[in-house]
C-alpha cells in the first residue's frame, strides 16, 4: 500500500526539517554527547527519537511542552502517561510547595497524615485493598511479585507476552516458534527467564490454562488491556476467563493500572469490575512527581501475616528509603483529590472519543490497512486491520521508517506524540481544537505519503 521510495525520501525531508528548526536541541544534545552522560541523554531510552538527536524542553504547562527553541508543542505524550493530569497542574503544584517549602521535609523516615487519605481515596477507586507505597511502578510491580511469591509459596510469575511492566527481570519473557524466550535485547538477565516465569498471548484462555496447569505460578501480572505494544483490548470473556482460570489454580491476580488509568479514576479494574488480588499504579498518581503505589486484598495480607519468617521491616527484599516519603504522598493526595477526578475523566475520555473517530475517518478515506484503539483518555494507531489480538500480532505490525515518519511530521507541525508508539493521551487541559490539530496535520501526512500532495 505504502510507496516505500516515497516514504524514506519524505523522511529525509522530514529530519532535515527537523534539524533546521531546531538548532539550540541540537547544540544541547551535542553538548550531552561531549559530556559525562552514558549515551549522552539522562536515561538511555531518550535517546530514541525519530529526528536523530532528542529534543530539549524548557518548560510545560498543562498539555503545552516548550521546547530549547521555542516552539510551543501540542502534548499528547504526556511524560508516557505520567503526566496524564497535565504538567505542573496547579493543585499538585500547591501541594508540593506547602509540604517541601511552608511546613518543610520531604523524607524523614517518618509518615505523615496524607499517607491514610491516599490509600482511603486509592481504596475508593479500585476496591478495598492495604496500600503500600513506592516510587516507581517497576517497584510497585517487583513487590507486588515478591510478595505473591511469599503468600503463595509458588516460585513463578506469568506475563502476557510483549508486555511491558517496567525492568521487572522476570517479566523480560516472550512466546516464540521455539517456545519461551527472553525478550529480545534482554539487558543482563541474571538467569534464563524461563525458571522464573511463563508466558501466554494475550486473549488465549486456553494458552493461560495449558501454562497454569504447571502449578508452579505464584502471580499472574498483567494489564486489562496491554498498551505498550499498541493497545489491544481483550475480547468479551477473556478477563472473566482468567479471573476463573486464576481462582481454580490458586494463582493471584496482580492488575497493573499504570497505563490503564487512562479508562477512568480506578482504572479497568472498576470501569470493568475486575476483582484482581493485587492492583499496582503509578506514573501519573502524583502528577509527575515520583509515586506509585501497590494494593493488598485482606486474604492476601492475611496470607503474608501468616508467614512469620519474613522480614517486611528491615532488608527482607520489600523496602526503599525514598518510598512513601512525605514529598510523593501530598503530591498523590492532591493529584488525585484534586486532578484527576470523575469530572476530569469525563472531559478527557470525550476529547479521546473525538480523537478516535478523527482517526477512524482518516484511515477510511485514505483507505489505509491501519486500525484504532481507544482505553478512555488514550488511543493508538496501529499499522494493521483489523486490530490485532494479542502482542504477538501488535509486534509483528511494527513499522519504524513509517512511525518514524508519522512522529517527525507531526512534531514538526508542533504535535508531540510518545515517542515509544503511536499513543495520544488526553489530559485534562486537552481541547478539542488539540485534537482537531492533530487529526489535521495526521491527514496532510498521510496524503503526502500517497503522493497527492
Ligand atoms: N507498568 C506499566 C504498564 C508500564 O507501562 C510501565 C512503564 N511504561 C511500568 C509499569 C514501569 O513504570 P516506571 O518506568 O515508571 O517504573
Amino acid at each position: 500500500m505504502i510507496d516505500r521510495d516515497q516514504l524514506s525520501k519524505l523522511l529525509d525531508d522530514e529530519r532535515a526539517t527537523f534539524a533546521a528548526r531546531n538548532p539550540r536541541s541540537r547544540a544541547a544534545a551535542d553538548a550531552a554527547r561531549a559530556a559525562d552522560l552514558f549515551g549522552g541523554v539522562p536515561m538511555t531510552w531518550m535517546a530514541k527519537t525519530a529526528g536523530g538527536f532528542p529534543l530539549f524542553f524548557d518548560a510545560a504547562s498543562g498539555n503545552r511542552v516548550v521546547d530549547l527553541d521555542g516552539h510551543e508543542l501540542v502534548d499528547f505524550c504526556l511524560g508516557d502517561t505520567a503526566a496524564m493530569a497535565g504538567h505542573s497542574p496547579p493543585a499538585t503544584v500547591a501541594a508540593v510547595a506547602a509540604r517541601f517549602a511552608a511546613a518543610g521535609g520531604a523524607t524523614t523516615m517518618m509518615p505523615t497524615e496524607d499517607a491514610a487519605i491516599v490509600a482511603a481515596e486509592l481504596s475508593r477507586r479500585f476496591g478495598q485493598f492495604q496500600w503500600s507505597f513506592s516510587l516507581t511502578a517497576t517497584d510497585a510491580n517487583r513487590w507486588a511479585i515478591r510478595l505473591g511469591r511469599a503468600a503463595t509459596g509458588r516460585p513463578k510469575i506469568l506475563v502476557h507476552s510483549w508486555c511491558y511492566h517496567g525492568s521487572v527481570d522476570e517479566t523480560l519473557i516472550v512466546t516464540s516458534a521455539r517456545g519461551s524466550a527472553s525478550r529480545p535485547g534482554n539487558v543482563g538477565a541474571p538467569c534464563d527467564v524461563t525458571l522464573t516465569s511463563r508466558v501466554a498471548e494475550f486473549n488465549d484462555l486456553d494458552g493461560l490454562d495449558r501454562e497454569l496447569r504447571h502449578g508452579d505460578v505464584a502471580a499472574v501480572l498483567m494489564e486489562p488491556a496491554l498498551t505498550n505494544v499498541g493497545i489491544v483490548l481483550p475480547e468479551p470473556g477473556y478477563l472473566e476467563g482468567v479471573r476463573e482460570l486464576t481462582r481454580e489454580s490458586g494463582v493471584l491476580l496482580i492488575n497493573d493500572e499504570t497505563h490503564t488509568l487512562s479508562a477512568g479514576p480506578g482504572g479497568c479494574t472498576r470501569a470493568w469490575s475486575l476483582d484482581p488480588d493485587i492492583v499496582t499504579v503509578g506514573k501519573a498518581i502524583a502528577g509527575g512527581i515520583p509515586a506509585a503505589a501497590y494494593g493488598l486484598s485482606a486474604a492476601v495480607v492475611e496470607q503474608l501475616a501468616a508467614r512469620r519468617d519474613l522480614d517486611l521491616v528491615d532488608t527482607g527484599g520489600v523496602g526503599g528509603t525514598l518510598a512513601g516519603n512525605a514529598l510523593s504522598i501530598a503530591a498523590a493526595r492532591a493529584t488525585l483529590c484534586e486532578v484527576l477526578t470523575a469530572a476530569a475523566f469525563d472531559t478527557m475520555i470525550a476529547r479521546c472519543e473525538r480523537y478516535t473517530a478523527g482517526v477512524e475517518r482518516i484511515i477510511e478515506i485514505h483507505g489505509l490497512d491501519w486500525s484504532v484503539a481507544r482505553l478512555g483518555a488514550r488511543a493508538e494507531y496501529r499499522f494493521v486491520k483489523p486490530a490485532p489480538r494479542n502482542g504477538t500480532e501488535s509486534q509483528e505490525a511494527t513499522d519504524v521508517e513509517l512511525e518514524d515518519y508519522l512522529h517527525l511530521y507531526l512534531l514538526n507541525r508542533d504535535v508531540l506524540l510518545t515517542p515509544f508508539h503511536n499513543m495520544a493521551l488526553m489530559c485534562p487541559t486537552t481541547t478539542d481544537a488539540d485534537v482537531d490539530l492533530h487529526l489535521d496535520v495526521l491527514d496532510a501526512a498521510v496524503t503526502s505519503l500517497a503522493g497527492r500532495r
